[in-house]
């Protein structure tokens, strides 16, 4: 065990924890595995989630101190929103064409669509997905951009507001880089002194990931009962998974072109980020442990990832915004076939890149902004319960692979940006394994 490289604990702590679940499905210990296992996989997003925020004010703060060019900041900002816009706008268009080809909501037979929303129609769930959809609604098309600017950096830093602690970051770092050297220094030091605690921890949290990762998965099983539903929507499913698999194909390409270093290798090192993704479905708990993979492992300097991470986190959701498309086609083949105009598929295309923006990195936050793709093509109002239902059944296992697509999509921007800045460099070799003898 202790040679194993930690991708491989991931995955054998994952795939144990299906069969646990599969076996608790069947002998009836549902019970015991969401009072007695379900929260270690809890202990351990929380810890996650404790780490994040430190981790981008301290790498962020550090890294465009060590910039010492403010202009620099511009370009790498606009280079990554640039990219970001690009990719998405690409797995927009993949999703899209995908689900126009194959159709998958075609001649679903009437039965189903009745079974379906006798089961789900007024599953909370479902109801609960609508509200917050509303909330957002309500908000405002300017929100999101206030949002950004904090009134108090404390409440930004306990409700973990990311975009809110970037702009902070940025505006310290900033500040920084212009007094003077001798002022900034104690400053600077203590952000990197405690970026170096966080990365440790990062270690250290890692270390349960394969047990943690056994409890997620047993937790996930556990929830799914109706398998007859489950494969009827197999044609939808597979139609996302695979527009995802194009997806990752696409970054490996970039990897490849744009860095010019082995696409291979690349997974290799950012899988335990992916694997990550995939069990907790959460690019933002997933974000300490990208950003150790890309620092570390990948050769992506601090002040690039530590601006292109958790902007990415928040905002670039390539993942997301593919299966949007897939899903609002997919539920308008079934239930509302006359709203498939050309005109529609392309205000999808814009709803769901902003969509995707709009999506927090927490599970199923991509079915919420559905709602929002969907009413702004005219959707009926009175069908979103059913429309949602649909596609519930499947939801969790999507968001899990759509996560390490938004996560993967993250980790290849910040490869290419640093590229483009001269700040991709060879990493040292480390294993995480060592940290079995340190701990
Ligand atoms: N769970 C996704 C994420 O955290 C968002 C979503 O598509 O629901 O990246």
């Amino acid at each position: 065990m202790k040679k194993l490289a930690l991708h491989w604990k991931i995955i054998i702590g994952m795939i144990l924890g299906i069969i646990f679940g599969f076996i608790m499905n069947s002998v009836g210990g549902k019970g015991f595995v969401s009072d007695w296992i379900a929260p270690f996989g809890t202990i351990f997003i929380n810890l996650l989630k404790l780490i994040a925020v430190p981790l981008i004010l301290a790498s962020l703060i550090k890294g465009i101190s060590d910039l010492k060019d403010i202009s620099k900041i511009k370009t790498m900002g606009l280079r990554t929103i640039g990219i970001y816009i690009t990719t998405t706008l690409v797995a927009i268009i993949i999703g899209l064409s995908i689900v126009n080809t194959i159709k998958p909501g075609d001649g679903m037979p009437q039965d189903t669509i009745e079974k379906i929303k006798l089961k789900y129609e007024n599953d909370a769930g479902v109801s609960d997905k609508l509200t917050k959809a509303s909330a957002q609604k309500d908000a405002g098309p300017l929100q999101a951009l206030v949002d950004i600017f904090p009134s108090n950096i404390f409440q930004a830093l306990g409700n973990a507001k990311m975009l809110q602690v970037i702009f902070f970051a940025l505006f310290v770092g900033i500040s920084l880089l212009l007094i003077p050297e001798k002022k900034a220094k104690p400053l600077v030091n203590f952000f990197d002194s405690l970026n170096e605690v966080v990365m440790k921890m990062v270690d250290l949290i890692m270390l349960f990931a394969p047990y943690a990762v056994f409890a997620l998965m047993a937790n996930v099983i556990i929830a799914f009962d109706d398998t007859e539903i489950l494969l009827k929507l197999l044609n939808y499913a597979l139609c996302v998974v695979g527009g995802l698999i194009l997806m990752i194909g696409f970054y490996l390409i970039l990897v490849k072109v744009y860095t010019k270093k082995s696409p291979m290798w690349f997974l290799k090192e950012i899988s335990p980020a992916q694997l990550l993704a995939f069990s907790t479905s959460s690019s933002a708990a997933t974000l300490p442990v990208t950003m150790e993979r890309v620092e570390e492992h990948l050769g992506v300097d601090k002040e690039v990832s530590g601006f292109v991470l958790p902007v990415g986190a928040t905002v670039n959701m390539d993942g997301t915004s593919l299966y949007q498309g897939i899903a609002a086609v997919f539920i308008m083949q079934v239930i509302w076939p006359e709203g498939l105009t050309f005109t529609n598929q392309l205000v999808i295309i814009a709803t769901a890149l902003l969509a995707s923006i709009g999506s927090a990195a927490v599970p199923s936050a991509g079915m919420v902004m559905l709602v929002i793709v969907l009413e702004s093509i005219g959707f009926p109002a009175e069908l979103l319960p059913i429309g949602l239902a649909l596609i519930f059944a499947v939801d969790r296992p999507l968001d899990m692979c759509r996560t390490v697509v938004n996560v993967t999509g993250d980790a290849t921007v910040s490869m290419m940006v640093a590229k483009s800045l001269g700040k991709l460099h060879d990493p040292k070799p480390k294993e995480w394994d060592d940290n079995y003898e340190k701990v």
